[in-house]
């Protein structure tokens, strides 16, 4: 059985209702192995402002020093447009133990088709632009986009992501990506990361139906990214 851990929590700094102290409180009572504190970038309109960002490094390293768990500092940055820009500059990022990303705005495209590319698009050039250590909630935008991409487009972004070390993400939230696409990251070594995308304290650390598609899919310890950041 893979180790528990949740590598995407947000806190009082972006749209989250528990502080950094109480986020990590609720993770070790619930026996995780480590837990990453991730809020917003700046650009989403609940996203942490920017003069906040430091203070908010700041708050983790103090929830850190009484916590009986690791804590990663980390953010859940925007990919902000086509070209695969995010909303947090290179100094701060050398500041993070780890970097999650995710698109939380796409184009005008209303065909879910057309929407899905623009999505791969973003994706691609956000990964291949930035360190980033963990895409959150691939390919859900609204709704799970990958069963519009052609197989050879999604094994071109799994490629991609093996090459670049970007571990990918599930997400207890919006319950994605689906068992297909995880299949084709662990036949290309694409390492998996957990999030639940807590945004209260009762969500922190409740993986269980990522601990049952990881069973299903046969992940083995060596392929979370946990072991990463031990
Ligand atoms: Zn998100
Ligand atoms: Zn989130």
């Amino acid at each position: 059985m893979p180790a528990k851990f949740d590598f995407h929590v947000h806190t009082v700094y972006s749209d989250g209702d528990g502080t950094a102290a109480a986020m990590v409180e609720a993770a070790g009572a619930r026996g995780l192995g480590a837990v990453a504190l991730t809020d917003h970038g700046p650009e989403l309109s609940v996203g942490t402002p920017r003069e906040k960002l430091t203070p908010m490094l700041q708050d983790i390293e103090l929830a850190r020093e009484d916590a009986g768990i690791p804590v990663l500092a980390g953010i859940e940055a925007n990919v902000v447009d086509e070209s695969g820009a995010i909303d947090v500059d290179h100094e701060f990022i050398e500041k993070l133990d780890i970097l999650v990303a995710g698109i939380h705005k796409l184009g005008k495209a209303t065909d879910p088709v057309e929407l899905s590319r623009d999505y791969l698009g973003r994706a691609t050039k956000a990964i291949e632009r930035h360190e980033i250590d963990v895409f959150a909630h691939p390919f859900y935008f609204h709704h799970y986009l990958a069963p519009h991409l052609l197989r050879e487009e999604l094994e071109g972004f799994v490629k991609l992501a093996a090459e670049r070390g970007v571990a990918v993400e599930l997400n207890m939230k919006y319950k994605a990506p689906d068992e297909d696409f995880l299949r084709l990251c662990l036949c290309e070594g694409v390492k998996l990361s957990v999030g639940t995308d807590a945004h209260t304290v009762a969500e922190v650390g409740r993986v269980d139906w990522a601990l049952a598609v990881l069973r299903r899919v046969g992940a083995r310890e060596e392929d979370l990214i946990l072991k990463q950041f031990l």
